[in-house]
């Protein structure tokens, strides 16, 4: 899909653009903004538009027609700066030094289309010390023609003297509807609309990976697992631990998220009812109801989340779930 320039394609955050909207028409955006927040949920997508209005120069939203946009548009505008960590093997992504030298380099010099410079740091907590110090310097200096647009999902890995030269500008979670909505608005078919919605956990982003994975078999699987647990054998658990051990990290997080949820919709219907997260499977949750009285529940859903916090810290994935299983099935 080819980027479009409205702050209409910024899914929810109506009271961030409202604000950023009103900036922009006083002429008092701050010169260096941080979009924090959970990934996936549109920080980039409200910082780009951001980035189009100020080149654009219009008042609060880009125009989408005249050069500056077009030039924004085709990734060619002269005065927009973007960084952004690059990988250096084992998954390990880092902004270094000299990304920001260049930066420097650039800002040092007349914008050539619009008046001002606009620099985006994508993943900007991925900035090493020496990055980050260097940056600090920049950030300091009082800079008529230049605003910074720094992005970032982990906040807390910022130095605090960058966090203190930045207006933060925090992007929440989004609603399930929002994200059915929008998965609505793509075609999705409205029950997977739904589950994908409950999946999610407030990204759009991660419901898009699990349509485009079929993340929907997740939720199928860990439903299938937990219905069937009874009926396992320590060899059988031994094998099922090993496959879901086998699954990336955030695959299996997703699985035990969603085992989490089937647990806790069980116990909306012990409660005699109310909304599902997986209001799909509310006849296959009811049916369930008797192999599951609400005691075992309450301590299957501690069993859960205990393994997802190992799973975070890095625990072996197959030992994870060796010990769950099995717990899950004696609860
Ligand atoms: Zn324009």
């Amino acid at each position: 899909m080819a980027e479009s320039l409205s702050w209409q394609d910024v899914l929810g955050h109506e009271g961030n653009i409202e604000r950023l909207r009103r900036m922009l028409q006083g002429g008092r955006l701050p010169h260096a903004l941080l979009f924090s927040g959970l990934s996936g949920v549109g920080k980039r997508k409200a910082a780009r538009i951001l980035a189009a209005a100020l080149l654009c120069g219009r008042e609060d939203a880009p125009c989408g027609v005249c050069p500056s946009c077009r030039a924004f548009l085709a990734g060619t505008h002269p005065d927009c700066i973007e960084a952004a960590p690059e990988s250096r093997g084992k998954g390990t992504r880092v902004l270094r030094i000299e990304a920001v030298r260049e930066i420097e380099k650039k800002i040092a010099r007349r914008p050539l289309l619009s008046g001002r410079f606009v620099v985006l740091v994508d993943d900007a907590d991925a900035m090493n010390e020496a990055a980050a110090n260097s940056l600090l310097k920049t950030l300091e200096e009082p800079q008529g023609a230049v605003f910074f647009l720094l992005v970032t999902a982990k906040r807390a890995a910022l130095l605090p003297t960058i966090l203190s030269r930045v207006r933060d500008m925090h992007f929440g979670a989004l609603s399930p509807e929002t994200i059915q909505r929008a998965l609505l608005a793509r075609g999705v078919e409205s029950a997977k609309a739904h589950a994908l919605a409950a999946a999610a956990d407030g990204s759009i982003g991660h419901a898009l990976l699990l349509l485009e994975e079929d993340g929907l078999h997740i939720i199928d699987d860990a439903a299938h697992t937990l219905f069937s647990l009874s009926a396992l054998d320590l060899f059988a658990l031994w094998a099922k631990a090993e496959e879901l051990g086998k699954l990336p990290r955030e695959r299996a997080e997703d699985w035990l998220l969603a085992l989490s949820r089937l647990l806790r919709d069980m116990l909306v219907l012990l409660a005699g009812g109310g909304a599902l997260c997986h209001e799909e499977r509310r006849g296959e949750l009811a049916h369930a109801l008797a192999d599951f009285p609400e005691g075992r529940v309450f301590s299957q859903l501690g069993l859960v989340r205990e393994a997802l916090r190992r799973l975070q810290s890095n625990a072996s994935a197959r030992l994870v779930f060796e010990g769950l299983l099995l717990r899950l099935r004696d609860a």
